[in-house]
């Protein structure tokens, strides 16, 4: 009865605002109260934490959490859902609205433009539309800003990419970069019909913590995942092969040979495939080639 009431009030929304839900930019709103607060629980807010949302859709989840901090910017692509979102966060003056696609947004401005003394913590949270949740978190990975905690509902496939182990088909530059920098906990899941319109599959909520004092310690984290990401750019391919014909990689002009003495110095058989390496190898692999360019 509750959720049919929250279905009937959002119906109502978008016909007010005469908003069509634009399937291609995964908009699948939150109706469901509970999931919403257990997100807004999770993510612990603090008074001068800076909190961006991406995608913040009509502002059913923005609201909560502008109730809770000043240092809120809502960043939503669809110029259509402007007048809805603007009208849901009126009342919260210092709230900023960016209309933009999230992966055109310069983040370290943006978070630079609050006083240091108002950035405790930076977090971001996100009901993430499948299509681009590999892109927007490896963009905030890439950052020059440390993310304190992140909390995102996404589809299942895109959890099975976060907590890949090394050897199986979706680990990738995503599981890898994810399990160095973040702790990551899997909270709950959401069944299709909390969301309007209904998705065809479930989402999970996941929480990412930084790792404060990582087991290993990366000495140059551009370098870092630049690696990762050339050690998979042909999976099928061994590592000496990835890392030597690499487009990613083409800036630091390795021959082959070097590239052969970094894997032998690292530890690292090179017909491994990059697929089979572990965290541990690839922040080893990552440290030799930085002290190889440094000297
Ligand atoms: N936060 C709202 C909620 O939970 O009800 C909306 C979530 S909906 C699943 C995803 C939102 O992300 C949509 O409003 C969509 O327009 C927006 N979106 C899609 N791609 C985006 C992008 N590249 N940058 C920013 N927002 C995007």
């Amino acid at each position: 009865m509750i959720k049919e009431s929250k279905e009937a009030a959002l119906k109502e929304l978008l016909d007010k605002y005469n908003i069509k839900p634009t399937k291609s930019l995964g908009q699948n709103f939150l109706i469901d109260y509970f999931a919403l607060n257990c997100i807004i629980e999770a993510l612990e807010i603090q008074y001068n934490d800076v909190i961006i949302e991406i995608g913040a859709g009509l502002g059913t989840m923005s609201k909560e959490i502008a109730r809770r901090t000043e240092n809120f910017i809502a960043v939503e692509i669809d110029k259509h859902l402007m007048p809805c979102l603007k009208d849901t966060l009126k009342e919260y003056e210092k709230v900023k609205i960016i209309n933009t696609d999230f992966l055109q947004l310069d983040i370290e401005v943006e978070i630079n433009n609050f006083p240091a003394s108002c950035r405790q913590a930076v977090k971001i949270v996100g009901n993430l539309p499948y299509y681009i949740t590999t892109p927007i978190i490896m963009k905030l990975l890439e950052a020059e800003i440390n993310i304190d905690l992140m909390v995102f509902m996404v589809q299942k496939e895109a959890v099975d990419r976060m907590i890949a182990k090394p050897g199986t088909s979706r680990y990738g530059p995503l599981a890898v970069a994810l399990q160095y920098f973040f702790q990551q906990e899997i909270l709950f899941n959401v069944p299709p019909h909390c969301f309007y319109p209904k998705p065809k599959v479930s989402s999970t909520v996941v929480r990412f913590k930084r790792i404060k004092n990582p087991s290993y310690k990366v000495n140059n984290k551009k370098l870092f995942l630049e690696v990762v990401k050339a050690s998979f750019e042909q999976r099928r391919k061994t590592i000496i092969n990835s890392l030597s014909n690499s487009t990613g990689l083409k800036f630091l002009s390795l021959d082959r040979e070097t590239i052969k003495n970094i894997l032998d110095e690292a530890h690292i058989d090179s017909d491994l495939r990059g697929e089979a390496l572990s965290l541990e190898q690839f922040v080893n692999l990552a440290n030799t080639i930085d002290k190889y360019e440094r000297h």
